[in-house]
C-alpha cells in the first residue's frame, strides 16, 4: 500500500471491545500513513464503546445504508476484522459478497470462509487487537502508536483475554501491553469506561435473570440462562446490557458450559462458554449455526425459544460423555 487508498475497514454486527477498538486502530494508524479510511459496523454497538477515540465515525450500516454502500462501493480495499463468515456482517453480506474488490482478513476465530483474498487467520492470537498491533510492529511502524491507538487496542485485548486471565494471554501479550503503556495510554481509565459505565437497570436486569432464568443440570456439568423478549422490555436492554452474563454461571464449581439463550424478536441468540476441554465451537456450529473460539462461541436459532430451549437441551444429553 504504496500511494494513498481508499480504505473500508468493517466488523461483526453488534461489535465487542475487540472488534471495534481492532477497527479504530487500524483506521487510526492506516491515517498516520496517508490512507483514506471509513470504518463500518453491520449494525449498532453498545453504549459503552461510545468513548472509544474516533468512534463517532463509524457508519452504523443498518442505520444509514446508503452511505455505507456508497462508501463501499468506492473502496479500494476492505479489512474485515474480528470475524471470519460474512454471515457475522448481517445485512451487509450479500452486498460484500458482490463487491470486486479485495478483503483483506485479520481474525482469531476457528475455519475462516474461503472468501477472503488475503489475510491472517491465526486462532492462537488473544484477539484481533493484538494482530493489528503485530502487523504496525511487523510494518516496521510501531513509532506510530500513539495514545489513541494504543487505547483502542488495549480495550480489545483487556477484553478478549478477560482481563488477562485465559490461556491466550501469552508472554506476548504482555509485552506488547508493556508497549502500549509506554504511549501514556490510560489502563484503568479504559477498564472503567468499559465496565463501571453502565446503567442501573443492566444490574437490576442480572440480578433477576441470575435468580429467575437460570437453571443448572449438574447431571451435565452445564448451566443455562433463557431470556424472554419480556424481560429485555421490561428492564429497556438495549444492544451491548447481556455481554458478560454468560460468563457467571461458569464460577459455579464444576460447571464446565454455560449457555445463554436470549429471545431477541427478531432472532434468537445463543451464546456458550466453557472450561477446560469442552469445545463449544463445534458446539455451536453443531446446533446453532454458528462458531467462534473453544472456549467462546455464538449463534442463533430460528425456532421460538422453547423449541431453542429443547434443541439446548438434547444437544446436552448428545454431549454428556464430553462434559464429563
Ligand atoms: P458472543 O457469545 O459473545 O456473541 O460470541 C462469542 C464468540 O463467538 C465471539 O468471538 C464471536 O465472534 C463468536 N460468535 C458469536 N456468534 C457467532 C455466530 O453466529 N457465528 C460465528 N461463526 N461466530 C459467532
Ligand atoms: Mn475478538
Amino acid at each position: 500500500m504504496s500511494r494513498p487508498r481508499r480504505v473500508v475497514i468493517i466488523m461483526h454486527q453488534k461489535p465487542d471491545a475487540d472488534a471495534m477498538g481492532s477497527s479504530l486502530g487500524l483506521s487510526l494508524f492506516l491515517r498516520k500513513l496517508g490512507h483514506q479510511t471509513t470504518v463500518i459496523s453491520p449494525t449498532n454497538w453498545a453504549e459503552w464503546l461510545k468513548w472509544m477515540p474516533d468512534c463517532a465515525g463509524v457508519i452504523d450500516y443498518e442505520f444509514s445504508t446508503e452511505k455505507a454502500n456508497a462508501v463501499l462501493d468506492q473502496a479500494e480495499w476492505i479489512f474485515c476484522l474480528d470475524f471470519n463468515t460474512l454471515t457475522r456482517t448481517r445485512h451487509m453480506a450479500p452486498r460484500l459478497r458482490k463487491l470486486p474488490v479485495e478483503k483483506v482478513l485479520i481474525d482469531h476465530h476457528q475455519q475462516p470462509d474461503s472468501i477472503f483474498a488475503y489475510g491472517i487467520s491465526d486462532t492462537e492470537k488473544s484477539s484481533t487487537s493484538e494482530m493489528v498491533y503485530d502487523l504496525i510492529v511487523e510494518s516496521g511502524h510501531a513509532g506510530k502508536i500513539d495514545i489513541d491507538i494504543a487505547t483502542c487496542l488495549y480495550a480489545g485485548v483487556m477484553t478478549d483475554t478477560g482481563s488477562f486471565r485465559f490461556p491466550a494471554a501469552s508472554p506476548a501479550v504482555h509485552r506488547m501491553v508493556a508497549a502500549l503503556e509506554d504511549t501514556g495510554m490510560n489502563h484503568t481509565k479504559v477498564f472503567e469506561n468499559l465496565y463501571d459505565n453502565f446503567l442501573e437497570n443492566r444490574l437490576r436486569f442480572m440480578g433477576f435473570v441470575l435468580q429467575n432464568r437460570m437453571e443448572i443440570f449438574y447431571e451435565y456439568n452445564a448451566a443455562l440462562i433463557a431470556v424472554p423478549w419480556k424481560d429485555l422490555v421490561r428492564y429497556e436492554i438495549k444492544t451491548g446490557d447481556t455481554e458478560g452474563l454468560v460468563n457467571y454461571p461458569l464460577s459455579i464449581q464444576g460447571i464446565k458450559l454455560a449457555a445463554l439463550i436470549i429471545d431477541r424478536d427478531e432472532e434468537i441468540k445463543c451464546s456458550f462458554r466453557s472450561k477446560g476441554d469442552f469445545d463449544v465451537n463445534t458446539f455451536a456450529r453443531t446446533y446453532f449455526e454458528g462458531g467462534g473460539h473453544f472456549n467462546a462461541a455464538g449463534g442463533r436459532s430460528a425456532d421460538t425459544l422453547e423449541v431453542t430451549v429443547e434443541r439446548f437441551l438434547k444437544a446436552l444429553i448428545e454431549n454428556s460423555s464430553q462434559l464429563q
